[in-house]
């Protein structure tokens, strides 16, 4: 079995923290233009809230992302952002 796949089946369900939206104070942003779609977000996210539709779509669920920030560290294209949550 590859790395990359014993790394997929080892991950924590998606929003294993629970709901986060009420205590998150940065939140990741992505930008499609930017985005070369490598999915190495999808892969370092801890929280398992990432995904991709149709092959072009990053979307992050933002009921359960706890705004770590990690996607942004390792995003390749500086295409995820980590804004501040509005009051
Ligand atoms: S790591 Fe960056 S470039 Fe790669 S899929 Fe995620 S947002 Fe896109
Ligand atoms: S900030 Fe990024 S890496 Fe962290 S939980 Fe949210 S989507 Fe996942």
């Amino acid at each position: 079995m590859s790395s990359w796949l014993e790394h997929l089946i080892a991950k924590s369900s998606e929003g294993s923290a629970g709901k986060t939206g009420l205590w998150r104070t940065f939140k990741p942003v992505h930008n499609v233009e930017k985005c070369n779609r490598c999915l190495l977000c999808l892969y370092y996210c801890p929280e398992n809230v990432i995904k991709v539709y149709h092959h072009r779509f990053i979307i992050i669920n933002y009921e359960y992302c706890k705004g770590c920030g990690i996607c942004a560290e390792i995003c390749p294209q500086d295409a995820i952002e980590m804004v501040e949550e509005e009051e």
